[in-house]
């Protein structure tokens, strides 16, 4: 049989690798090479290598900053060199196909303002003097008026802090808790593994995969969206033999290619299948009592182990019983979960959508539990199956950072709500202003504390995202956007969903492409960029063109709101007095600075590095990996005590804070809570199967709305961006609904036919893909689909029915954060018919 390795070498024999690059020269002669990074949400920070043709880019092409003229490294180089990280970075078709989007056809180039109503997208052009005087005035008034908590600034989440780049200086914004995309692991891991544990210290470099015996994806696709290094690694693990089993309700491109097994499993019933394999370790014996008696704090696990077992009153939660929940047949999970406990160490990877659902507390808590109970978790190898549960390197390699040197200030804008809760705010205001609800009610709706000021918002500046698709309930957040007093967006798009709210509409750098401080999702301000999966180097953003029409940077922007408030000199104190003639050269002479000074420190001297003229060649500085990296490694081989964070110092399966309940708001003294204002919520105290959570199959609403869908992230965009990309589109891109034969067949829907999908908070119309690759009761739609109101309206969708596929239009929200800990669902339940209109 052909293997891969094979296959490749086969193909460079016939090719011949070194003629095909002789002749691509001379057809290349004059273009300008540069390098940058594709730098989006999979956080691999990928090199991209750019071609540039008469101030125009071509192409995106592969890194050959190291092991140049060496296509195929594993065919070449040896395991030793691969798996020291001395390898080219592997983008994926996300990084290569991004610079078109600078060329689109309705990128904003020149600040608009709105002419039309809120939603429309209508607009004309403005001086960059206009606009950022208006958004002054605007920032001012609404201050003046309103009191300091009055604007919001939500970049890509919040990440529990105020993202307003001005506020401790204008004296004005509000801080939000909790991470949207990530709470649902990290409080769980605050309240297993202790109160000090830092994400960082979850990760584990790429490679530790190959020193598995068992790898486990959970509900995860790694090919599809975090490819770039892992994807390599998971396909050197299996050449090298070592089994991959995917537990998932779809059968993804991962398990198409990665699997030994898939599991198929209902959606939201993941906790039910790994109470029943503790079930099965507790009857057959089969846990690491040495790793339990030494780690695990006895009396919660003695709770756990009676609910598992039913010894507490309550039913022995054997695999037959997960089978009528979870739908894995009763024998698969037995031989599953002996086969887990055999093959130590076992890598059990869960994806972050677990947490991202109603109670989705419990199974991430319970994957913690699997691995704890097998004592795979902080050995070469293992995971802690903590926060993604995914292999994110350590968390930075030392690269250079510019000194920005802002200034202390002198305001500390307040947490008053749930970081993505602010477009319900603003929604719900009118019934606070006329007492349809008291300030309390109104606090806990958003998540704010009985104690806190009540905010009061005017003012949204929606800057790096396309906050309509990302966030919940759309029709909640287009209510908000059009009731809200002043609307600023910074987009890349006109059409974009979002930009059609806008007041001002604002050009701004994205991509890394046009240099300048760029914004990108988190903020990276510097043009030094390390990748987090396997993080053993960091890269140089060069500026490969100059950013089309007027568009500028993050920086540059707030920059100038910033002097025209009388702040600059506070905020950016090193550019303050910049012109924009002058900006890029300030920017990478500031970046110079800081690339000199991490060159002369005494730890990276003796590592040689290049001296920064020679360093733009190829500017990408990569460390040897000598000692691959495991959670709490330096810990473990210290001697100290990883789980020093827990009042036990041991891994806790039973939770005091959320056992004291919903009204027992957290103190310093508790680990980081949130739920209900941040206190526990209506958490049971340690991971248990809930019933009856909204949009499960166990809630009311299913007999209405019987099939629950879900949002996977796609192989072709990245949450909403690139659904505009030309390169990403076509039939093999195609965004459909995903639904089983039988529930199509129950429909009269064929492949390919227009589908209605709907609840009572919204209704698309979209295309079908009819495949058995889903468990019945189920559909998918990718998230990031853009929201595209139709001519056709209705009383669900005023402003017209979608017909773009964005699925949160369908996903609730109004019940965080009761039963989730500060995090989006991924989830909803809905119905689905054949659509025999046009779209
Ligand atoms: S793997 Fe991630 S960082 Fe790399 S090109 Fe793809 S999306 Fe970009």
């Amino acid at each position: 049989m052909l293997t891969r390795k094979g296959y490749i070498r086969a193909f460079d024999a016939k090719e011949g690798t070194n003629n095909s690059k002789k002749s691509s020269s001379r057809l290349r002669a004059g273009d300008i090479i540069k390098y940058t990074s594709c730098g989006y949400h999979c956080f691999r920070n990928c090199i991209l290598k750019v071609r540039i043709r008469d101030g125009v880019i071509v192409a995106c092409e592969p890194d050959d900053t190291i092991n140049p003229g060496i296509p195929r490294e594993d065919n070449y180089l040896s395991e030793e060199i691969i798996n020291k990280g001395l390898i080219q970075t592997r983008p994926c078709a996300k990084g290569y196909a991004q610079w078109q989007m600078i060329y689109d056809p309705n990128r904003v180039k020149y600040p608009m303002k709105r002419v039309g109503k809120r939603g429309v997208g209508k607009f004309e052009r403005i001086s960059w003097d206009e606009a950022l005087d208006s958004i002054v005035d605007k920032l001012v008034e609404t201050k003046e008026n309103y009191g300091p908590f009055s604007i919001i600034h939500h970049p890509y989440s919040i990440f529990g802090q105020c993202s307003f780049p001005l506020a401790p200086w204008f004296g004005a914004g509000i801080a939000g808790w909790a991470a949207h995309s990530t709470n649902g692991w990290e409080e769980p891991e605050r309240w297993v593994l202790g109160k000090d544990v830092a994400r960082a210290t979850l990760r584990q470099d790429e490679v530790q995969v190959l020193n598995s015996r068992l790898i486990v994806l959970w509900g995860l696709n790694p090919l599809s969206t975090l490819s770039g290094g892992w994807a390599h690694n998971l396909l050197r693990a299996k050449e090298q033999g070592i089994p991959i089993i995917c537990i998932e309700p779809r059968y993804t491109p991962s398990a198409e290619v990665l699997a030994d097994q898939w599991i198929p499993i209902r959606p939201t019933t993941d906790v039910a299948m790994m109470i029943a394999i503790a079930n099965v370790w507790f009857k057959e014996h089969l846990y690491d009592r040495e790793f339990v008696d030494k780690w695990v704090e006895p009396e919660g696990l003695k709770r756990w182990k009676a609910y598992v077992l039913g010894t507490d009153g309550g039913v022995d939660k054997t695999p037959q019983w997960a089978e009528g929940i979870c739908g894995v047949p009763a024998e698969t999970i037995e031989e599953f979960a002996r086969l887990y406990a055999r093959s130590k160490p076992v890598n059990l990877n869960v994806s972050l959508s677990m947490g991202r659902q109603f109670y989705g507390e419990n199974p991430t808590r319970a994957a913690m539990y699997l691995q704890a109970l097998t004592g795979n978790t902080f050995i070469p190898g293992g995971t802690p199956a903590a926060e993604t549960g995914l292999p994110l390197g350590r968390s930075t390699a030392p690269s250079p950072r510019v000194d920005w040197q802002r200034m202390p200030g002198t305001y500390d804008p307040p947490t008053l709500m749930a970081a993505f809760k602010w477009p319900k705010a603003i929604d719900i205001r009118e019934k606070l202003d006329s007492g349809e609800i008291s300030a309390e009610e109104y606090n806990n709706i958003i998540g704010n504390r009985a104690e806190n000021p009540t905010p009061n918002i005017q003012m949204v500046f929606l800057d790096g995202n396309n906050h309509l698709n990302g966030l919940p309930d759309i029709n909640a957040t287009i209510r908000a956007m059009k009731k809200v007093g002043s609307v600023v967006v910074s987009s890349q798009y006109a059409d974009l969903p979002t930009a059609r709210y806008a007041d001002i509409l604002l050009p701004q750098i994205y991509t890394a492409f046009e240099g300048r401080n760029c914004q990108a999702i988190y903020f990276q301000q510097d043009l030094f960029r390390t990748g987090m999966n396997l993080a053993n180097y960091f890269l140089y953003c060069q500026k490969c063109i100059d950013p089309v029409g007027e568009v500028k940077s993050f920086d540059w922007i707030w920059t100038q709101i910033a002097r025209r408030l009388g702040i600059a000199e506070l905020y950016n104190p090193r550019l303050a007095n910049t012109t924009d003639d002058e900006w890029d050269e300030a920017v990478e002479e500031l970046h110079k600075e800081a690339y000199e000074s991490w060159a002369g420190s005494d730890y990276i001297k003796p590592l040689n590095p290049l001296n920064w003229e020679e360093f733009q060649k190829k500017p990408v500085f990569r460390y040897e990996i000598k000692d691959p990296y495991y959670p709490y490694k330096r810990d473990m081989d210290r001697g100290i005590n990883p789980f020093r964070g827990t009042a036990s110092g041991k891994m806790e399966f039973y939770s005091e804070f959320l056992a004291k309940g919903p009204e027992h708001l957290a103190t310093s003294d508790d680990p980081p809570g949130s739920g209900k204002c941040y206190g526990g919520g209506g958490l049971p105290p340690m991971a248990q199967m809930t019933f009856g959570g909204r949009d499960t199959f166990h809630s009311q609403e299913s007999k209405k709305y019987p099939l629950l869908m879900s949002s996977p992230h796609s192989l072709y965009r990245v949450h909403s961006f690139l659904d505009n990309n030309p390169l990403l589109r076509g039939d093999c891109y195609r965004h459909a609904v995903w639904i089983s034969l039988a529930d199509a067949n129950a429909r009269g829907i064929k492949d390919n036919d227009l589908v209605r999908v709907y609840n009572d908070i919204g209704e698309m119309i979209i295309p079908a893909y009819v495949t058995s690759r889903v468990v019945p009761g189920t559909i998918f739609i990718f998230h990031g689909g853009w929201y595209n109101p139709s001519e056709t309206k209705s009383q669900l969708m005023p402003d017209g029915i979608d017909v773009g596929g964005a699925p949160n239009l369908l996903i609730h929200n109004e019940d965080l954060p009761t039963t989730i800990v500060g995090m989006f669902p991924c989830k909803g339940l809905v119905q689905c018919e054949k659509w025999d209109g046009a779209r």
